[in-house]
């Protein structure tokens, strides 16, 4: 029954995904239905975290964040920023790091627009002063580099149950998960698939700024045999004719053992911390 339920969430969030996508490469915000450029402060839409139209100021965003889950804002952002087509985009290594102090952090990069989610363990507990008081969470929003959006700005409120999803994101729970279907982060993937299933899904590149992983293979042949060099040669050959990695041709080989080491390749880097106020 756990099985089907959640074959069931992975079929809507894919149906969901693709109305997503389609509108988005017209330029229209499938939540709302209106152009991701426009902006009617009645309506207040996830699209305005885009900033595509001048008018939202950050009360507006404020306005939007307080009727949103921390989730919710997290996925429509990683989905946004999948149509660039880059697993780097989306940085949650921090969110595993052991540090006691750092609940979560996850950057997400758009086009010249990024955003930064922010949880430290004084944020669960809530701050002195009266106006942030309660559990929240801080955001960063730069455009071109320039901030638009402070840390120290805003206090978004969080749930209880956003707590627990929050913890539940850092594994704290062994049978409770939460993912983000079709915005995988790398962290995701290492996570949830195997590192076999990875190589498999893998077409190499020979642009490093196209690359999405960086593949390290070790071959060793096994005891009392040798590898021919020409046959790792007609490997890399097709690799070049076929792009599938040499990390999955090299299992073709007989007498050897290979040993991969999948590594994230160009992730965008982690906001600086001392730039940060609380
Ligand atoms: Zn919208
Ligand atoms: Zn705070």
């Amino acid at each position: 029954m756990v099985k089907k339920n959640h074959e069931k969430s992975i079929e809507s969030a894919a149906s969901e995904y693709k109305e997503f996508s389609s509108g988005f490469v017209e330029g229209i915000c499938y939540l709302c239905g209106e152009k991701i450029v426009r902006f009617d402060q009645n309506k207040p839409c996830l699209h305005w975290l885009l900033r595509k139209h001048k008018r939202v100021k950050k009360k507006h965003i404020k306005q939007l964040l307080d009727s949103k889950e921390i989730f919710q804002v997290i996925s429509y952002l990683r989905w946004v920023a999948k149509t660039e087509g880059k697993l780097s985009q989306v940085n949650d290594f921090e969110a595993y790091e052991a540090n006691p102090k750092l609940i979560y952090q996850e950057n997400i990069k758009y086009e010249d627009t990024e955003w930064t989610f922010w949880v430290k363990k004084e944020d669960l507990e809530g701050h002195k002063d009266q106006y942030s008081s309660f559990p929240h969470y801080h955001l960063q929003i730069t455009i071109d580099g320039r901030p638009f959006v402070n840390f120290s700005d805003f206090h978004i409120a969080l749930s209880e149950w956003e707590i627990f999803n929050i913890y539940a994101r850092k594994g704290a729970f062994p049978s409770y998960k939460y993912a983000f279907p079709f915005g995988e982060s790398y962290l995701d993937l290492f996570t949830f698939l195997p590192e076999e299933k990875i190589v498999d899904e893998m077409v190499a590149t020979d642009d490093e700024k196209k690359a999405q992983y960086h593949l390290q293979t070790f071959i060793e042949a096994d005891p009392g045999t040798t590898i021919k060099g020409e046959d790792i040669a007609k490997l890399i050959e097709e690799r070049k004719k076929t792009g599938v990695p040499l990390a999955k041709l090299v299992q073709k080989l007989k007498n050897v053992r290979a040993k991969t080491i999948v590594m994230p390749e160009n992730l965008i880097e982690p906001v600086s911390r001392k730039k940060r106020k609380r």
